[in-house]
């Protein structure tokens, strides 16, 4: 169960009759962090909404969408499994989230349900700081997963003309590769099994790790080993998707290297504040979006 933390207690949110309804639907939602985000960054703005944990099975996933149409839901978060199976429910699907092949974020509109995909725009927003030349950059992703979708499509944007994919399955890596081949992807993808890892880190100036390995409770893994992880350049990026532990190994090994570290509480964050305009039509109050997940998870001195 999530401990809220006490000064969100003190928070002004009050429900009402007219309180619009936002909620992330998913089995499971327990451990969803965008309640305690979303309802943050509603309080700060003292706006008339609430954002609902919305537990939803596979098998009823038709039934609860009929159900928000019924009580003029206004918009919701989508994670693990319907991800995908959203898709035949909405009469809109943004270009991203085609790319993606999976939407996260629902919203209403006059012509039904309009969905896309905010974890590109939240991956990217934490490399845009870098004034990088992305079109001479090959980045290096460790999966090939839903997240890892979502990081190819967002290394596309930035302009990166080239990206790797590294996996430790043939099978699997060669499905990923096939989904992208009539796809509007500005990009050549090239895929390779983790053998290849040796030769591809000394000339990986962005690696991103779209796997689960480092993640709480298996805190000490780290998706490269100590010899690998001493192959990557001291000017590179290392970039996390994970955010709990914070940091992982993996960041910590990098940057022991001199590598630059980003971790995953900002993609969170960032794909939040995406999809918190898109409902609300408001900028949402970012730092305190960030201050409620750091304090929930412990990472404030
Ligand atoms: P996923 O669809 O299950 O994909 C996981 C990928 O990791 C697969 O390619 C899998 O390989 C690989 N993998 C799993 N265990 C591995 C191991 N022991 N060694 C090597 N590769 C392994 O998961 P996902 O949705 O892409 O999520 C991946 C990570 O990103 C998770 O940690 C998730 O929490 C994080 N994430 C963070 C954010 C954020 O906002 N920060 C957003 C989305 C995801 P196989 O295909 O061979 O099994």
């Amino acid at each position: 169960m999530i401990k809220l933390p006490r000064s969100l207690y003190a928070l002004r949110m009050l429900i009402i009759g007219t309180t619009k309804l936002l909620g992330v639907i998913g089995d499971p939602v327990e451990h969803s962090l965008s309640p305690l985000m979303h309802n943050a960054a509603i309080a700060q703005l003292a706006l008339d909404y609430v954002y609902l944990p919305l537990p939803v099975k596979a098998a009823d996933l038709a039934r609860a969408i009929a159900g928000f149409e019924a009580i003029g839901l206004v918009g919701f978060s989508i994670t693990i499994p319907h991800k995908q199976a959203i898709l035949p429910f909405l009469s809109d699907v943004s270009d991203v989230a085609k790319g993606v092949g999976a939407v996260n974020t629902v919203w209403r509109t006059d012509n039904g349900w309009s969905g896309t995909n905010t974890d590109v725009e939240g991956f990217v927003a934490p490399l845009k700081a870098y004034d990088w030349d992305w079109r001479q950059i090959t980045p290096l992703i460790l999966g090939n997963g839903g997240a890892a979708r979502a990081v190819v499509v967002g290394c596309a944007e930035l302009g990166c003309r080239e990206i790797r994919v590294v996996g430790r399955d043939r099978q699997k890596l060669q499905q990923f590769q096939q989904r992208w081949a009539n796809s509007s992807l500005k990009a050549a993808l090239s895929i390779h099994h983790s053998c290849e890892l040796p030769h591809l880190l000394p000339q990986a100036k962005l690696v991103v790790n779209a796997t689960p390995v480092g993640m709480s409770p298996h805190v000490e893994a780290s998706p490269l080993d100590a010899a690998l992880i001493g192959k990557l350049p001291s000017e590179a990026i290392a970039y996390d998707l994970i955010y709990t532990p914070n940091p992982t190994q993996f960041l910590r090994q990098a940057q022991e290297q001199g590598a630059i570290a980003i971790d995953g509480l900002e993609m969170l964050v960032q794909q939040g504040v995406a999809a918190f305009k898109i409902w609300t039509g408001q900028n949402p109050p970012v730092e305190v979006m960030r201050h409620s997940l750091k304090q929930h998870l412990g990472l404030l001195p």
